[in-house]
């Protein structure tokens, strides 16, 4: 190798040394006789100068190069000029005195400046992916995923557990998303499915003794894509044997608290929160509560029971509930303020919200002559109202309220920048119900996954009341995104069919898609139970992206068509007809 230091790690330490540096052109100034130029790698950057008196071969190399064309340089680093240091860099205190230059390659103008980190069309940034990931900005995203990884493989290695690789052409798994396929062509007609996740191997390796398993796998699944969600992606995938759920939860919280800290350089809270499923719903009205910020709602039917109010009234009456937000410090807002608040409760399905501004001098409030001394000074207690807040009511059928109460409380974080980018908030989300009802197929779906084990106490339900029945289930949620969903399995074969059979699942059925796993489990199957993050989630949170595909390579865009290598597209009738395949298109 030629080169001696990477562009960016030039110091003052390598002062009076020589380097060869290689690089890309970054920025070209030519001051009329020193020309100056930025060679970028992706480390970073450092300053060459050429000087025609001193290199007058180097300096006509210089004068004729472009943006991006790749460059060698030697010469002799040397302390900049004092009052030319540029204190923003990195290797801002040298430059590269040039002696020799040669031009490696040449480039084209690039389509998008890879020198500014301006918004670029994201179809031209998708289309010349390989121009973007010279973008400092991407460079460091993908360095930053790079030590997730290794993170995580060496903390497991620690403890124990095995990366296993497990099949992409396999079969169909059901983890709640459509299917990839693959057609076979040895067996006209047959199908392999990409895995939704390696959820059944990663059990089977378990029946198979492994004990501790993990492996940074490929998930494939087809459904429509979000900020958040791509048709590949990659998971930390886990199980572990003899275990229980706070077992697996505790590895967990153990890894994120040491990796947060280690690699994302961001203030972890810890212990992470608790809250069960139910809790979260009713407090925040999510699953995946950011807990930067506190602003959960509290029930105040009890304080209304006798009030006049008569939104108070008839909501308790229908059974329903009356929950409350205290704002704090924006007694303030504007009318237009709240109706914009009103509107967003009413985007959950309430009717209206009721509101009352803490201020000394003129109370105001939507609601407070409707109640008496008691029951005002009941809510402000219940609330912990204090001079400066704002307190919002919704009255209505559960889960109305909760819900409305949390999208308003995203909201005023969002004004009010109450999240903080420089925390991490964990929480473990428990007690997830097993099943919920499909009203338009008309049956009950697995919340998880299949091979999830109801909670002992809730096993009489099955028959009875599936719907109230929990799961051994749990969430990782961090900063109002859900990182990750877990369980402990069923482990015993007279289990996994009744689960079956509440899913619908007739004996051929269970036979034809899961004979394999219930076959296994008749062979001595160990207690088992893991977890499976999404890594691009965690990648994208620690380097304060919202969206995953700034963290991805080579990722989909919005329709899921890779830009780059115009991926799908047609294939010839001589691949179709090997795969047995007619195509019927939709016309
Ligand atoms: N296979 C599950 C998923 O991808 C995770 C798990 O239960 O381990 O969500």
């Amino acid at each position: 190798m030629r080169r001696t230091h990477r562009c960016g790690e030039l110091r003052t330490s390598d002062v009076g040394r020589r380097a060869i540096l290689q690089g890309w052109v970054h920025r070209q100034r030519d001051h009329g006789g020193l020309i100056f130029i930025d060679l970028r790698d992706r480390e970073g950057w450092a300053q060459v100068v050429f000087n025609p008196q001193l290199a007058p071969e180097a300096h006509r190399v210089a004068s004729d190069v472009r943006l991006e064309y790749v460059l060698e340089v030697e010469g002799e680093v040397c302390r900049r000029p004092p009052g030319t240091e540029n204190p923003a860099i990195a290797t801002g205190e040298v430059e590269l005195v040039a002696e020799r230059a040669q031009v490696l390659n040449p480039s084209l103008p690039p389509p998008f400046s890879v020198t500014d980190e301006g918004t670029v069309e994201e179809s031209l940034r998708l289309t010349y992916r390989y121009l973007d990931l010279r973008r400092p900005r991407i460079a460091r995203n993908l360095m930053l995923r790079h030590r997730i990884i290794k993170f995580i493989r060496d903390f497991f290695d620690a403890r124990g557990f095995l990366e296993v690789e497990t099949p992409i052409l396999t079969k169909s798994t059901p983890e709640g998303a459509r299917d990839y396929l693959v057609p076979s062509r040895l067996h006209p007609g047959s199908f392999y499915a990409l895995p939704q996740a390696p959820q059944q191997f990663k059990q089977l390796l378990m029946v198979g003794g492994v004990d501790r398993y993990f492996q940074i796998a490929r998930c494939f699944r087809d459904e429509d894509l979000r900020a958040d969600r791509q048709p590949e992606f990659t998971q930390l995938d886990l199980e572990m044997s003899f275990v229980e759920q706070d077992d697996v939860l505790g590895i967990m919280e153990e890894l994120f608290t040491e990796m947060s800290r280690e690699v994302s350089g961001k203030r972890v809270f810890t212990p992470f929160a608790r809250l069960t499923y139910q809790e979260a719903m009713t407090l925040y009205g999510t699953d995946k509560p950011d807990l930067r910020y506190g602003l959960a709602s509290a029930d105040l039917s009890d304080i209304f029971v006798e009030a006049e109010f008569g939104i108070f009234r008839e909501a308790l009456a229908r059974g329903g509930q009356i929950r409350g937000l205290r704002v704090p410090g924006c007694a303030t807002y504007s009318r237009r303020a709240i109706d914009e608040l009103t509107e967003v409760a009413k985007g959950q399905g309430a009717r209206g919200l009721a509101w009352a501004a803490i201020e000394s001098g003129e109370p105001r409030s939507s609601f407070a002559r409707f109640l008496t001394a008691g029951e005002q000074a009941a809510m402000l207690e219940r609330l912990e109202a204090q001079e400066g807040d704002l307190l919002l009511l919704v009255a209505d059928m559960m889960p109305v309220p909760s819900r409305a109460l949390g999208a308003i409380r995203t909201e005023v974080a969002r004004r009010e920048s109450l999240a903080s980018p420089d925390v991490l908030a964990y929480a473990r989300i428990t007690e997830f119900p097993l099943v919920e009802w499909d009203a338009q197929a008309g049956r009950w779906d697995a919340v998880h996954h299949p091979f999830t084990s109801p909670m002992d106490e809730d096993m009489a339900l099955l028959e009875t009341q599936p719907g109230e029945a929990r799961a051994k289930a749990y969430d990782l949620v961090c900063n109002g995104w859900e990182l990750g969903s877990g369980s402990i399995r069923i482990h015993r074969r007279d289990v996994q069919e009744r689960i079956f059979r509440l899913l619908g699942y007739d004996a051929e059925q269970r036979e034809a898609r899961f004979g394999h796993l219930l076959r296994a489990f008749q062979y001595g199957t160990p207690p088992h139970g893991g977890m499976a993050i999404g890594l691009d989630r965690v990648a994208a949170i620690f380097a304060d992206e919202v969206n995953i595909r700034e963290v991805i390579a080579f990722p989909k865009n919005q329709s899921a068509v890779d830009l780059l290598m115009n991926a799908p597209s047609p294939v010839s009738e001589e691949q179709l007809a090997e795969l047995h395949i007619a195509l019927r298109l939709p016309s």
